[in-house]
């Protein structure tokens, strides 16, 4: 029995894993959960999994979700903000840690999860993109074990398993190429959100939507997968294979290439990441060749998207801090589309721009690294939202 704590449990990823939880009550235990505002999800999954902690984003909503548990009995701390979410992360039951909360708040929870031991199933993309050498230097001193649960880092690890020390000559990451694949330049700036949030393959939350519209998401993914796997920008290469089935390959010394194949549904990652190194029943459904018919595989157009070709000029770059203003700057553009504030085609032009004027540092320490972020937060947000 393996024992879990979801950070994020109401979120896209949090949702498919507590799925994975129910199909498998023999094998895995939730001893905690942290989410945000959404009270109703919480109440049911709190019933469901029978947690003995739960974390919410405030006050407010921990005395809300207080009354609405009233007559539940069994065993429950109820907790709040960042103090409750990393008390969740660090629970001493859990061997496990299923990192799933959005964006930069899931960075400090992550971090105190290795730091008391635990194993981490990493989806939070931004812990790895903003501090991606600090956190696998903590990995490793911790001698925890780090699961990744994008579909794509996930089909790199299953490749490397039994590779033991073969030498990676280059690790070849998939993208389906987003909602905008075929869209021409100039059409691209009129693009509405809906359209934007209308993934054609993978259902998940809106900002890793957009930023899959935008490819900033395959951006991320190759800063990830440097850190994850410790290997230059110039050994990744990004190719567009619209069908999302060869979720990514790896090409050894001697010239073979592995890939992994699967149906477009997270439980597949999210359930290896979960039972590893065991495969176990995920609920997703079996691929059709046939149906299929054909892969196809294709350049990305750098031009058009130019948020994947600043992800990999950012890792050429000295230092921790381009990363950091990479991913700050297109939290706030994202924000700023969703809100309705900017265009679609602004939100590259935001974080390019963001790049070449915001003088470089190179923050070390976890705190130093939260403050740059946040110090780039209100810099972007202060300069575009008005
Ligand atoms: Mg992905």
């Amino acid at each position: 029995m393996k024992v879990i704590s979801i950070l994020g449990s109401t979120g896209s990823i949090g949702v498919q894993a507590l799925e994975i939880v129910r199909l498998h009550p023999d094998l895995f235990k939730v001893a905690s959960l942290a989410a945000g505002s959404n009270t109703r999800l919480l109440e049911q999954q709190i019933r469901e999994f029978k947690p003995t902690l739960v974390s919410c984003v405030d006050s407010k909503t921990a005395d809300e979700l207080k009354r609405r548990l009233r007559d539940y009995s069994p065993p429950l701390r109820i907790e709040h903000s960042i103090e409750g979410t990393i008390r969740a992360a660090t629970i001493p039951d859990a061997q496990l840690v299923v990192a799933g909360l959005p964006g930069s708040t899931g960075l400090i929870p992550t971090f105190s999860a290795v730091e008391a031991g635990k194993d981490v199933a990493l989806a939070t993309k931004e812990v790895l993109v903003m501090a991606g050498g600090l956190f696998m230097e903590r990995a490793r001193k911790k001698g925890v074990q780090l699961l990744p649960v994008d579909s794509e880092q996930s089909a790199i690890f299953q490749c490397l398993q039994g590779s033991g020390e073969a030498e990676i000559r280059r690790i070849i990451l998939t993208a389906s190429g987003g909602p905008f694949l075929d869209l021409p330049s100039a059409a691209l700036a009129d693009v509405t959100r809906d359209q934007a949030l209308n993934h054609p393959r993978w259902k998940m939350g809106p900002k890793v939507t957009i930023d899959s519209a935008t490819l900033m998401n395959k951006g991320f993914e190759v800063i990830e997968a440097r850190w994850l796997f410790d290997v230059p920008g110039t050994k990744i290469e990004v190719v567009i294979h619209p069908q999302s089935i060869v979720h990514s390959m790896v090409e050894f010394a001697d010239g073979s290439i592995l890939s992994q194949l699967g149906p477009t549904d997270m439980r597949l990652p999210i359930s290896y990441a979960l039972a590893f190194p065991r495969r176990i029943e995920s609920g997703a459904a079996p691929v059709s060749f046939p149906k299929i018919g054909s892969l196809t595989f294709m350049s990305p157009d750098y031009d058009r998207f130019p948020l994947l070709q600043a992800a990999f000029s950012v890792l050429e770059q000295e230092g921790t801090g381009p990363a950091i203003v990479l991913n700050a700057a297109d939290e706030v553009a994202v924000e700023l589309f969703l809100q309705g504030k900017i265009p679609f085609s602004k939100i590259a032009w935001i974080v390019q721009e963001s790049l070449q004027s915001i003088p470089s540092a190179s923050p070390g320490t976890l705190e130093e690294i939260m403050n740059f972020h946040e110090e780039i937060v209100e810099q972007v947000r202060s300069r575009w939202a008005s």
